[in-house]
């Protein structure tokens, strides 16, 4: 397994691209450890399988290098680059059994039949397929196939990384949630160098030791799923991770307070924000105590969804959502207060740090 570098890579498909918007990934600078689990989260189209691709080689940046190891390898195929890859399709060989398929990448390179049959079978045994390796490929469900092509991103040991793009698409909910954390134990068990593509924030947060947020052909976080919750480095972080996202609001800074509209909020520190006045405050839903005390809300909406309640309001004029537990008290006059510590300020969509 390899550490991987992605050294100031863009990336543009059309001829001439001449401003940002002409690239689908506009810099991405990068380095994922050897042996991490990471996932490649974001919206459609904001460049996950362009980075992929190009991490694999079946793709060619316009600018820049990707290093295995230091080594350089961007101009090498895919196959020279030693990497498995899993697609959101299956990819297998119709005509061959289960058994064959998966032992046919590790008979390709050499290894002897013994140790292919122990792998086989252990990878087998993973994916709950044991007693259909006898039966020809062609004959399985659409599920079972997928399955056959996570086993053969899996079978070799001796890849740089397993590269996953959506795997899971096809594969029923349940199915989904058994595969996920065999994927987190079998990573545990031989540390492979894994990144998973995926726009499903549950399935990004569940799998990774580190998730990797991707917004319009850029990184903009990299952190643990506590992280990306808790510290939103972008607006856009904020509002993907999350259900209801982070609201964010205009604000102003004076001093160690901000303003939205006519309410005033004692932050206990200044925000590094240049000079700017004009930012955007963030807070969880999750995060915002209703009660008694504090600063006036209008309530406009409760809506149960399970074990908690979003509330829907306007706070200074901005519409905000509020989530407090199934069996919280909602007075009729309510009040919101925020924690500082709670509240992430934002310029130009980034998130600051303290004066
Ligand atoms: P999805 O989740 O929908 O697969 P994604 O995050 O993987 O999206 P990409 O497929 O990498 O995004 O696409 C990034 C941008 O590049 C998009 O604007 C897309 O339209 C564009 N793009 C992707 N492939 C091509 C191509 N072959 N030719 C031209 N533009 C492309």
């Amino acid at each position: 397994m390899a550490r991987i570098t992605l050294d100031h890579i863009r990336h543009a498909y059309g001829p001439n691209p001449k401003t940002d918007k002409d690239y689908a990934l506009k810099e991405v600078d990068h380095e994922w450890t050897d042996g991490g689990a990471y996932a490649l989260l974001g919206p459609s189209g904001c460049g996950k399988t362009t980075l992929l691709n190009i991490i694999s080689g079946l793709l060619q940046p316009s600018h820049g290098r990707i290093l295995f190891g230091g080594q350089d390898v961007t101009m090498l195929s895919t196959q020279a680059r030693n990497i498995a890859q899993v697609f959101q399709f299956p990819v297998i060989y119709d005509t061959m059994t289960v058994y064959d398929n998966l032992a046919f990448p590790l008979r390709n390179r050499g290894v002897s039949e013994a140790d292919v049959d122990r792998r086989v079978r252990e990878i087998l045994e993973m994916i709950d397929l044991a007693d259909w390796a006898k039966r020809k490929a062609q004959r399985l469900t659409a599920d079972q196939k997928q399955k056959i092509s996570l086993g053969r991103g899996l079978v070799r040991n001796d890849v740089n990384a397993i590269l996953f793009d959506e795997p899971l698409t096809v594969i029923d909910p349940h199915m989904k949630w058994v595969l996920r954390s065999q994927l987190k134990r079998l990573h545990k068990q031989f540390g492979f160098t894994m990144v998973y593509v995926t726009h499903d924030q549950t399935e990004a947060l569940t799998f990774a030791e580190k998730v990797v947020v991707m917004y319009e052909g850029e990184i903009v976080q990299i952190g643990t799923p506590t992280e990306l919750f808790e510290r939103p480095s972008h607006t856009f972080v904020g509002y993907f991770i999350g259900s209801p996202g982070m609201n964010v609001m205009p604000a102003e800074v004076a001093g160690n307070t901000v303003k939205i509209g006519s309410e005033t909020i004692s932050l206990g520190y200044a925000p590094k924000t240049n000079g700017a006045a004009k930012v955007e405050l963030g807070i969880r839903p999750e995060f915002i105590r209703l009660g008694r005390e504090g600063m006036p809300v209008s309530i406009s909406k409760v809506e149960d969804i399970g074990r908690q309640k979003i509330v829907r309001a306007r706070f200074a004029d901005q519409p905000i959502a509020i989530v407090v537990p199934e069996d919280a008290e909602i007075p009729a006059d309510a009040r919101v207060s925020f924690d500082p510590d709670a509240i992430s300020i934002y310029a130009g969509s980034w998130r600051v740090g303290r004066e």
